[in-house]
């Protein structure tokens, strides 16, 4: 491309970044796309699945020709105990349509780079931008390893840590405390046992959440994934609560894999691969200013991530698209100032990006006030309930009904189920 000057240079191929750059190629922009990988992907992981309505924006009918997974058409939240589980499961299949798709992000990505540069986008691949020029305090293109590219207007999808945003003074170093480390093992299985194992088949997959068992009273949740031949197995741990527990990500992984409820789903499978990643759970309060001069942030790199729900392609997707729309609106009137591209931090306020982690701007430290009830206290109760419903011996049962009422009292559930039940609530009316 020479050192000519394109309208966007996107930095980062990953779904914030390749959205961004498709919206843009269909507009007819000259945008050019870099990624550090070897090809689109590479060294890119998740959970995961991917949602339909943000990826269908974006790739219509993409299920159609995408390497995709399996259809999840099965939700289940495991809640562990120390040795057994409560089990919830949901089937989640509505006639002809999905939600949800598990993805290898690998190939995923790949797929998705390829529709860009199909529409017209130039992908520029090993290619690690180090810097971000400037010129009088605004950007005005980017330094690779190799050479400078120059644009118009730079939008950085650079993920997590967005090394360039901080040098732009846009984002601050992440306290532990607003930073989930990620670890997963993808373990390899034959279809038929997957599906007997979650109860699926061919066109279903299952998508399971996990709380307790190792993961008791640390903020922490788990969760397993089908593939067509695989399971995704792994757990995101709130950073400061991996050190106070002080053990090593790996041997915490070896746990939840241990547990009795657990290793029946992964018996005699073998680990194809090992990985870990932060993400970001600082929310809304930790938003940080997401546009200046001629520049906008998308996806993890602006900390969009709704950990709640365990959501983040969606929401990187969505401001992809929307950093790009911005853009396309910026280009024709000739003004990137930062008072226009303020418009896509309006956009974005009044998408479900926002609005969800408005909603959610202060659901982690409450969580994180009450994790040993919801992790500990509340998979014990399920496990006595469903024994006292379901366990027939020589105990009269209004001796089990008392046992199981006991229990309630003297753990105080009711007590501590109220703020709980309040904050929910709260939840209802936020806007
Ligand atoms: P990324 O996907 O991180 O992409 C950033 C890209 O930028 C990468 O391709 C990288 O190579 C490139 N890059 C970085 N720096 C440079 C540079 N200097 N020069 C050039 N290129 C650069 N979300 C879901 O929706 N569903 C899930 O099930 C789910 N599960 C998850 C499980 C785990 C274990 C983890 C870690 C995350 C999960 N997420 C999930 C979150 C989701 O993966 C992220 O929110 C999403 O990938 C963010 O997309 P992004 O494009 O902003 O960043």
């Amino acid at each position: 491309m020479g050192n000519d000057i394109v309208d966007v240079i996107v930095v980062g191929a990953g779904p914030a970044g390749v959205s961004a750059a498709i919206t843009l190629a269909k507009a007819n922009k000259k945008v050019l796309l870099v990624d550090r990988g070897d090809s689109a992907g590479d060294k890119n992981m998740f959970g995961g699945v991917i949602y339909a309505k943000q990826t269908a924006e974006i790739f219509p009918s993409f299920w159609e020709d995408a390497p995709i997974e399996r259809a999840v058409n099965t939700q289940k939240i495991y809640m562990l105990t120390d040795y057994n589980a409560s089990i919830f499961e949901f089937d989640c299949s509505e006639k002809g349509s999905y939600k949800a798709f598990t993805v290898n992000r690998s190939k995923w990505d790949r797929w998705c780079v390829e529709q860009a540069v199909r529409q017209g986008a130039y992908y520029a691949p090993k290619t690690v931008v180090k810097s971000l020029l400037t010129e009088f305090g605004k950007v005005i293109g980017v330094e690779t390893e190799q050479e400078k590219y120059y644009a118009e207007i730079v939008i950085l999808a650079d993920g997590v840590n967005s090394l360039l945003a901080k040098q732009i003074g846009l984002r601050k170093e992440i306290e532990d405390k607003d930073v989930t480390l990620a670890v997963k093992e993808v373990i390899k299985l034959p279809r038929e046992v997957i599906n007997d194992r979650f109860g699926i088949d061919d066109n279903g997959g299952c998508g399971c959440k996990v709380v307790g068992g190792p993961l008791k009273d640390v903020f922490a949740m788990g969760f397993i994934y089908t593939d067509k031949d695989a399971v995704s197995i792994g757990y995101g741990i709130s950073l400061d609560d991996l050190k106070k527990k002080k053990i090593t990500p790996y041997e915490l992984l070896d746990e939840l894999k241990a547990h009795p409820t657990i290793a029946k789903l992964i018996k005699d499978g073998k680990t194809i691969e090992y990985s870990a990643h932060m993400i970001p759970e600082g929310g809304a309060i930790k938003l940080p200013k997401i546009y200046d001069d001629n520049v906008m942030i998308v996806g993890d790199a602006a900390m969009l991530v709704n950990n709640i729900h365990m959501e983040g392609t969606n929401l990187a997707m969505l401001s992809g698209k929307l950093a790009a729309e911005t853009a396309i609106e910026s280009l024709t009137r000739h003004d990137h100032s930062a008072e226009f591209l303020k418009n896509y931090y309006k956009k974005l306020k009044n998408s479900i990006v926002l609005k969800d982690l408005q909603t959610h701007r202060n659901t982690v430290p409450f969580i994180k006030k009450h994790i040993k009830t919801l992790t500990n206290l509340y998979p014990e109760l399920a496990q006595e309930f469903f024994k006292v419903l379901t366990e027939a011996d020589d105990v009269p049962k209004y001796k089990k009904y008392r046992r199981f009422a006991r229990k309630i009292i003297m753990s105080g559930a009711i007590f501590k189920s109220i703020p709980l039940g309040l904050f929910a609530l709260e939840k209802c009316f936020k806007k």
